[in-house]
């Protein structure tokens, strides 16, 4: 039963803010939104411990279509950086302030960044291009992020201080616009530097909440340093260059662990 410790937390962690919001916010879209998610989740986690090697895949298609096209498409709910400005500005604590504060600014400090490995729908289509390693060495332009966050912040700010009618409407164009660009943009870099997961290392604005808070992360892989050879399997094999063997919270390209266990899978000595 240990074994299965970690999907039936993670199942208790989804059910608690389910029923809390259920409750405070007296709406029962709460209650099955979460409830959806931590099943999906917690079911991942457990075909994983199962060996599936699909587990995480399973994951990303049931979460990340889940918000793309049920959230996003049929309830028009902008669940991008814009969606959050919105919603901050308004005042209001729905929908995508929600759903950031759960899984991109709190539960990071819990579950690091296991959206970015098993729930982003951006990740979930990037992650069936061929490379699913980098082929090669990382590029030194992570500041792009920070002008595509600003430039997120910049729009919506632009459309409040214009006093622009039918922002809602704005906001679920800005979805669909804002996604195909991410799209393009991300599928162009993966083959530019042969790296599937290049948007999410250089481009995504969602990057300046994720990586300090992750920082501080309860979920994390450990080396065990007794049985490591240093074969370099592990660094090889990372979707994000961690160098997982330094157990330190400074570990190189440590806020980029994306949870997604290829490390753990590869490791010759199982010492991950
Ligand atoms: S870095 Fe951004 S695009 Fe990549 S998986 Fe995370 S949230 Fe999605
Ligand atoms: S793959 Fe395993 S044995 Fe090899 S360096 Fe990484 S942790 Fe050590
Ligand atoms: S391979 Fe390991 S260190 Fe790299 S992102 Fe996946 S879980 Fe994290």
């Amino acid at each position: 039963m240990r074994k299965y410790s970690l999907p039936i937390i993670m199942l208790a962690i989804f059910e608690a803010v389910a029923i809390t919001l259920w409750l405070t916010k007296h709406n029962i879209f709460y209650l099955f939104n979460f409830s959806y998610i931590g099943i999906s989740i917690a079911l991942g986690v457990f075909l994983f411990i199962k060996n599936y090697k699909h587990a995480r895949r399973v994951v990303q298609l049931l979460v990340g279509l889940y918000m793309l096209v049920y959230l996003g498409l049929i309830s028009q709910e902008n669940m991008q950086i814009e969606g959050f400005w919105y919603y901050l500005f308004t005042g209001v604590f729905e929908a995508a302030t929600i759903h950031y504060a759960v899984a991109k600014i709190f539960g990071p400090l819990i579950f690091g960044r296991g959206w970015c490995g098993y729930a982003c729908w951006t990740a979930m289509v990037l992650d069936f291009l061929p490379y699913k390693t980098p082929q090669e060495p990382r590029k030194k332009i992570g500041f792009i992020r920070y002008i595509t966050f600003a430039a997120s912040l910049i729009f919506v700010a632009a459309l409040f201080l214009a006093k622009v009618g039918n922002i809602e409407r704005i906001m679920f164009w800005a979805f669909i616009i804002g996604n195909v660009l991410y799209y393009v943009t991300g599928i162009i870099l993966a083959y530019a530097f042969k790296d599937n997961r290049a948007f999410c290392k250089y481009i995504c604005p969602i990057t300046v909440f994720l990586k300090p808070m992750s920082y501080f992360a309860l979920i994390r892989i450990k080396c065990d340093k007794d049985k490591c050879i240093s074969c370099g399997k592990c660094k090889r094999v990372c979707p994000m260059d961690v160098d997982v063997t330094d157990n330190s919270r400074k570990r190189e390209n440590g806020t980029e662990c994306i949870l997604c266990m290829e490390c753990t899978k590869n490791c010759p000595k199982k010492a991950l």
